[in-house]
């Protein structure tokens, strides 16, 4: 049988979107509906796909189906493709499966030759409108066909503008846009050295298959890494017939939501430019009108307008993100999809479709990407000193919360400065593109002098989560000498600026920024996905302030909490010195006595503050070099502190050096050598709890945790030594107390060999952190230096410290439950790794038959929402 690859949109409908992608398959379905749209076909993503497996060739019957469409739409519309007197124009347009907004590219206007613009012009009797759109299409092909720049085209419309002294590209005349096509077309054989493609099936074919050559430019991957979309997914391409907005004045074209994107409220909200033309609202060229406008300026336009829109927000279930354009006062949409929102707006909406009777609980649960949830518990202005300043300008308040940072000028100087300095970053632009993308992720905040609500910097930082001001006319920007202007100040690079993407305000000051906490639409939201989850969230906490704040975002306990982190403390790391530096055992013992009391105290806070909550302690981990200084200048300094020669901590030093401190002397290999760490480390946990039931009447169950066993009989002899010590407190006590000893899963051969450790450790908590970069062979310390080249080159599509790796870690994963619960049927199994906050990690935790995840307080919520969609994804 032959593959059909070619759809038209009559024969399709929304539920094939895996074949037709999001925007075929909407359109589709809005033709079903009897939506006025300009008709089309898809191209289906096997196409695309078959394209990368044929070696970027195109298949015959690809091409076949693509001519036969052609023919239909000229049987549709009465014209034909190329005519010297009556035109078919289409656009061809990308479109995959998740939505990916200004990540792949689109022509319009094509068909255009030197002789059908005439034909064009004729039966329009509209130079002006013919032209124009001529100078479009050669822009947008050469741009997205041919990679040449747009600023070589944009610097000769500017030209024309200033020799015409036209304010805006709509007051040239029918004469300049000719010019200017004559201009285009020298520019374009300049840089490709080829004449303009004068034949509409030529440019069609280039056309199509620029779109599926851009489904691998370097910004789609970096975009379909940041959101989980695989690259086999390939995109499909939309071929469809042209509706014209730039003809006049009866004409137009925009953008709209059917709720508030940024807020949620259930009003519509929109824009439009009348007398233009596809992405001209978007790109920010002129200021829009809002919708409202349109209710004045075309009545019966706006009531169609409204209708169409409230019947498809109904026959969605959700917020709709739609384009359209008026021809001659006749409305057409282009596109209709799940609009992007923020996280407050997508809870808001979330709820608001419970209460209108439109979704269930459920339906609702399943509406909200868990990472979004970031976006609110991330810091606010502090109200307090926010009233003490003083705004400097004012721009479109474009994706709320607040960040104040110093100020790059460019996406590669916004990322070196987040990269390699750590610096809080403000990217300010004149208006973003999708180059941007790296720069705009980097950014805790974007300010752009142009664009509308709905431009690029405004639809992307939303979707990231990152606070935005856009069209902020205020402030003037040289990019080139890295500084912009607003009223009497000048702010160059480097300097510190806040945004509040909430208002839109522009701030010259480092304000102060505070948390947020869960109420009203986020409380009512996160009380359903309770009620539906299954797995348990704990959170990673070293201080009992990081728990309390996990425990205010709904933590059920803590699922790591690392003991080293309390040995830097200044009084302290004295006394872990002088333990590392101890010649015998006794002086060893010594030091460790001075550690107790303070340790005992860290436990007794983190387990006042969980209440009865189950908490996890894990046993000192790192190698005990990281506790000693490295540079001369602090080698004498604490040479002196400690009373030791110089050559005697050197000496020390040295003998702790090791090639692969990673693989070296760390985790409950220093308990072999040691035990008496890990035996103060036991009686602190264990004193902790006991005072803690005497003094709180907190009934705790201290589980402590052995890292990095890789072997049943060495995690027994660390198990012994706590035992012991724990034991005899209890018993000296005569308080009732429950712990568990219990293990980490880091090493794959701990993995390998579950079913004997099981027998001994009353948890398993498995440390992805460790088990991947063992697994791999990489260390996530060195990685990221060369994993950027696996993703270019498709060998990994995702970072597998931020993703489990499902197919590899995942099966060491799967095996040691499998093997543990062998062995001890009623094991507790949980997560420590950062995976425990990633959602597809969340589920594969939930599939394999975890009983709980930990991840950092910020994404608690995350994970608990995770948890409940895994349980209605795996209904
Ligand atoms: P994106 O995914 O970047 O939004 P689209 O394919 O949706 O790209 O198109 C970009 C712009 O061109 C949109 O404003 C759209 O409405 C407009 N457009 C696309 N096809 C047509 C068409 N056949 N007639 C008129 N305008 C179109
Ligand atoms: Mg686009
Ligand atoms: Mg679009």
């Amino acid at each position: 049988m032959v593959t059909k690859f070619v759809y038209m949109f009559s024969e399709g409908d929304a539920s094939m979107r895996n074949l037709l992608g999001g925007k075929g398959a909407n359109l589709a379905e809005m033709t079903k509906l009897g939506m006025p749209i300009p008709q089309g076909f898809t191209v289906t993503t096997e196409a695309c796909n078959d394209y990368y497996d044929k070696g970027r060739v195109v298949d015959d019957g690809v091409i076949k189906g693509i001519e036969d469409g052609i023919e239909k739409l000229e049987a549709i519309s009465n014209k034909k493709f190329g005519d010297k007197n009556n035109p078919l124009l289409v656009s061809v347009r990308s479109g995959s499966r998740a939505s990916m907004p200004g990540m792949m590219d689109t022509v319009l206007n094509l068909g255009l030759n030197d002789a059908s613009v005439e034909g064009l012009k004729n039966k329009t009797g509209n130079m002006k409108f013919a032209y124009d759109s001529y100078r479009r299409f050669i822009q947008m092909f050469a741009d997205v066909v041919k990679e040449v720049n747009k600023e070589f085209f944009e610097e000769e419309l500017v030209k024309m503008k200033e020799l015409k002294g036209a304010a805006s590209d709509m007051d040239l005349t029918g004469e300049d846009f000719k010019k200017l096509v004559s201009t285009f077309k020298k520019i374009y054989k300049e840089k490709t050295g080829a004449d303009f493609p004068q034949e509409p099936k030529e440019q069609l074919m280039e056309s199509i298959t620029a779109v599926f050559r851009s489904w691998d430019n370097p910004r789609a991957i970096v975009y379909r890494r940041m959101h989980d979309i695989p690259s086999s997914w390939g995109t499909a391409v939309n071929v469809q017939m042209m509706v014209f907005g730039n003809m006049g004045d009866t004409c137009g074209t925009g953008v709209a939501f059917t709720r508030n994107p940024a807020t949620g409220e259930n009003l519509i909200f929109g824009e439009y430019l009348i007398n233009a033309q596809g992405e001209d609202v978007v790109a920010g060229v002129r200021t829009p009108n809002p919708i409202a406008v349109l209710e004045r300026d075309m009545p019966e336009v706006y009531k169609e307008f409204m209708d169409i829109t409230t019947n498809l927000e109904n026959h969605y279930q959700d917020m709709q993100d739609v384009e359209f354009t008026i021809e001659n006062k006749k409305l057409y949409f282009l596109q209709t999809r799940n609009g992007k929102r923020t996280a407050q707006a997508a809870l808001k909406i979330a709820v608001d479709l419970v209460a209108e009777g439109m979704v269930t609980e459920e339906e609702a649960i399943m509406k909200v990407d868990p990472k979004q949830l970031d976006q609110l518990l991330h810091p606010m202005f502090d109200v307090k000193v926010l009233d003490n300043a003083t705004p400097v300008a004012k721009g479109l308040p474009a994706s709320p919360g607040a960040a104040a940072g110093q100020v790059y000028f460019t996406a590669e100087a916004a990322k070196e400065a987040k990269d390699k300095r750590d610096e809080r970053v403000i990217l300010v632009r004149q208006e973003t593109s999708p180059e941007d993308i790296e720069g705009m992720a980097a950014a805790r905040g974007i300010l752009t002098v142009r664009g509308g609500m709905t431009s690029h910097a405004a639809v992307v930082a939303r979707g990231m989560g990152t606070c935005c001001v856009a069209g902020c006319g205020d402030i003037v920007v040289n990019e080139k000498e890295k500084y912009f202007t607003v009223g009497s100040y000048t702010v160059k690079e480097g300097d510190f600026i806040s945004l509040d993407g909430t208002t839109g305000k522009v701030y010259i000051d480092d304000i102060k920024t505070v948390s947020p906490e869960i109420s009203g639409d986020f409380a009512t939201f996160m009380a359903w996905s309770d009620k539906i989850r299954t797995l348990k969230v704990r959170t990673n906490a070293d201080t009992p302030k990081d728990a309390i704040k996990a425990v205010e975002f709904g933590a059920e306990g803590i699922g790591l909490t690392r003991t080293e982190h309390m040995f830097f403390n200044d009084t302290r790391i004295t006394s872990v010195r002088k333990m590392i530096l101890a010649e015998t055992e006794e002086a060893r013992r010594a030091a460790l006595n001075e550690l107790l009391p303070m340790q005992r105290e860290d436990f007794i806070g983190i387990y006042e503050a969980m209440e009865e909550k189950p908490v996890t302690i894990r046993l000192l981990d790192p190698p005990l070099h990281e506790f000693l200084p490295q540079d001369e200048k602090s080698i004498v300094k604490i040479a002196k502190e400690m009373n030791v020669t110089v050559e005697k901590l050197k000496a020390k030093i040295e003998s702790l050096h090791e090639f692969n401190p990673m693989m070296g002397h760390r985790g409950c290999r220093l308990a072999i050598t040691f035990p008496e760490i890990a035996e103060m480390q036991g009686r602190a946990i264990i004193e902790a709890a006991l005072e803690v039931k005497k003094t709180k009447g907190f009934n705790i169950i201290p589980e402590i945790m052995v890292p990095l066993a890789g072997e049943a009989r060495e995690f027994k002899y660390v198990k012994d030594v706590i035992t012991n010590v724990a034991d005899t407190l209890i018993k000296e006590s005569g308080i009732e107390l429950d712990y568990m000893v219990g293990t980490m899963i880091e090493i794959p051969r701990a993995a390998l060999l579950a079913d004997e450790i099981a027998k001994e450790a009353a948890f398993f908590s498995f440390g992805t952190n460790d088990l991947t970069q063992m697994t791999f062979g990489f260390s996530r310390d060195d990685a990221g230096g060369f994993l950027d080249d696996y993703y270019t080159k498709q060998i990994y599509e995702f970072d597998p410290f931020a993703k489990l790796d499902q197919e590899g870690v995942g099966q060491l994963v799967k095996m040691a439950v499998e093997k543990g619960k062998s062995t001890r049927p009623n094991i507790k199994l949980g997560i420590c790794g950062e995976h425990g906050g990633d959602p597809s990690s969340v589920d594969f935790c939930y599939r394999v038959g975890l009983h709980y995840v930990s991840c950092s307080p910020f994404r608690v919520p995350i994970a608990r929402l995770a948890a409940a969609q895994s349980v209605l994804m795996n209904k």
